[in-house]
């Protein structure tokens, strides 16, 4: 059985096995107690458990005196909007983000929009483990609300940014497949390209939670897009994942360029409008930093996951930011991954070029990205990282997230998991082989030690 995974990016599991109405209970409790009386931002994806564990959440929340606004079901990126909307002291999403169709799970948010901070999540996850939770009495228990125009109020938002020129992409007319896996982007991303004048094929639109492929934007899961988008003779192709904040572009050969451009291209649409700071995380392809060295740009990398990086962002005042998995960060709107706004600013990144969505992808910096991992039973990961660190001392190395191996055109990223005993072996480089052979490289050199 699956454990159930508690990190910065919230709690997940596998519905009636780790994730058990108990588990949303305390976990729901312990939040509504931290949220102290405000006002929460309830929204979920498209999945088939998400009803009864919205019941219960919203239940737990009354209870330890919180005041709940229902946006029933809208991506990630929504729940983070409504919060600034209404002006309220939290969101949870109720998803299980990238994952199949039989997990779920919460992610939790602050007053501004934003996943919790590591500490306050640390906090609620301490204090649910306790059970030390601040129930209400029968005359101060919470109220409920429901707002259904959240999808609408994030499209209008996003298009009144300066940045995009919707009559001119209304002349354009672009022909657009877009495959939303049955998931909450089928509320979203067909109604934002209809507002752009599109011409649109949605594939697996409905948000039934029955997950036509497996769910995460990856190529592998893609080919149905990408024969469509080939056939149909599109100009471009999008995938989300079930809660929206992932996109993945197709080119109009049908080809996947994948979801690290879907960030570089952001980046290049930015910094070509306004120069600023550029903030992603420790694996996010070199392609972003090329382009914001060519633009003489502050380009700044974090941890990895979406908190990292959106905490840094406003640190720094960075003016986009993300991570490689097709996870666009606009500030402008909001500080998180936003797949609505990845969507649309490719679209106008496309109306501007003179050319195909695969010349405007050849015009960026090249490089491929290898995964793999490796297992490490009965090891201690960090002591084979550090081992890893000292083998490699005269090379540019970082262990701000796992251990990071930086030469002149490629890099390393090794990463333990906080779930299972493997060590993740993330290489890049110009081309696939290249990347190929020194994942492999490390992947020996990790085996040997
Ligand atoms: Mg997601």
């Amino acid at each position: 059985m699956a454990a159930l995974m508690v990190s910065i990016s919230g709690v997940r599991g596998i519905v009636g096995e780790s994730l058990t109405p108990a588990i949303i209970e305390k976990y729901a409790l312990a939040y509504g107690s931290f949220i102290n009386r405000g006002t929460i931002i309830l929204g979920r994806d498209s999945r088939t458990s998400g009803e009864f564990i919205n019941n219960i959440v919203q239940g737990c929340l009354l209870a330890t005196g919180c005041k709940v606004i229902d946006v029933g079901i809208v991506p990630t990126p929504t729940v983070q909007m409504e919060i600034l909307h209404h002006k309220a002291q939290g969101g949870i999403a109720i998803t299980a983000s990238h994952n199949p169709p039989e997990w779920n799970g919460l992610k939790f948010m602050d007053a501004n929009g934003r996943f919790l901070s590591p500490d306050n999540a640390n906090k609620v996850y301490s204090e649910a483990d306790k059970g030390n939770f601040n129930l209400q009495k029968w005359d101060d228990i919470g109220s409920f609300k429901s707002d259904k125009n959240a999808n609408k109020r994030h499209i209008k938002a996003l298009l009144k940014l300066p940045y995009f020129d919707v009559k001119e992409l209304r002349k354009r007319k672009f022909k657009v497949i877009v495959d939303c896996v049955n998931g909450a982007g089928g509320l979203i991303i067909p109604q934002l390209l209809e507002e752009l004048g599109c011409e649109i094929k949605v594939i697996n639109g409905e948000p039934n939670g029955y997950f036509a492929h497996t769910p995460e934007p990856l190529p592998e899961n893609l080919t149905e897009l990408s024969k469509t988008v080939k056939k149909k003779k599109a100009d471009i192709g999008f995938a989300v994942d079930p809660d929206v904040d992932r996109c993945a572009i197709i080119a109009n050969k049908g080809n996947i360029i994948g979801e690290e451009y879907t960030l570089a291209l952001a980046v290049k649409f930015i910094l070509s409008k306004e120069l600023g700071n550029v903030v992603v995380n420790m694996s996010t392809s070199r392609a972003s930093e090329d382009i914001a060295k060519y633009y003489n740009c502050p380009f700044i990398r974090t941890k990895v996951g979406e908190i990292n990086v959106a905490e840094e962002m406003v640190k720094s005042e960075a003016i986009i930011g993300g991570e490689g998995n097709g996870g666009v960060i606009l500030p402008e709107l909001h500080l998180g991954r936003d797949a609505p706004a990845a969507v649309a600013l490719t679209l106008q990144a496309l109306l501007e070029f003179d050319g195909s969505m695969n010349e405007l992808f050849l015009s960026l910096p090249q490089y491929k990205i290898v995964k793999k991992k490796i297992s490490i039973e009965g090891l201690n990961p960090d002591e084979l990282l550090q081992k890893m660190g000292e083998k490699h001392k005269n090379k540019k190395i970082d262990f701000l997230d796992g251990l990071k191996i930086d030469t002149e055109n490629t890099w390393v990223h090794l990463r333990k998991s906080n779930t299972e005993p493997i060590i993740r072996v993330m290489a890049e480089a110009p081309t696939e082989k290249e990347a190929e052979k020194l994942a492999n490289t490390y992947l020996k050199e990790i085996q040997s030690l």
